[in-house]
């Protein structure tokens, strides 16, 4: 455990009371993980209540996963006449059946990573920018 700022750590985080047993567990749960590129921020995450991913830099889709859920979101989008966004799809407003380019979308996992979803292309969906930062916490 070294590198880790313990000081900063315990300031910020001992008012809050933790169960040794449920830290530990969660501790390696995430180092097994092949999605969690960022190990030193395990502990920051866990004491923080699991929320903030930014903490483990989570591995994210690749190129070739969300060029390829782009191109099957938009051919079955255009069919329906709707937008390739599913969430701009979803709504009443000018964007509702606008195509969007993939440079104007990003990928998000459908189950949220912390909550266990998988960074695979089953789990992945393009939004455009507006969606995928409204959507946030994955
Ligand atoms: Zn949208």
């Amino acid at each position: 455990m070294r590198g880790l700022e313990w000081n900063r750590l315990y300031k910020t985080y001992s008012k809050k009371k933790y169960d040794p047993k449920q830290v530990a567990s969660a501790v390696q749960r995430l180092y097994g993980d092949a999605y969690v590129k960022n190990r030193k921020g395990v502990f920051e995450y866990i004491l923080g209540g699991e929320v903030d991913t930014k903490f483990l830099d989570v591995r994210m889709f690749d190129e070739a996963t969300k060029r390829s859920v782009y191109e099957s979101q938009t051919l079955e989008a255009q069919n329906k006449g709707e937008s390739n966004c599913p969430l701009c799809a979803l709504g009443h407003d000018a964007n509702k059946d606008k195509i969007w380019s993939i440079s104007d979308m990003d990928a998000d996992h459908v189950a949220a990573w912390s909550k266990g979803g998988a960074t695979d292309i089953s789990n992945c969906q393009m939004l455009c920018k507006t969606h995928n930062r409204a959507k946030g916490n994955r």
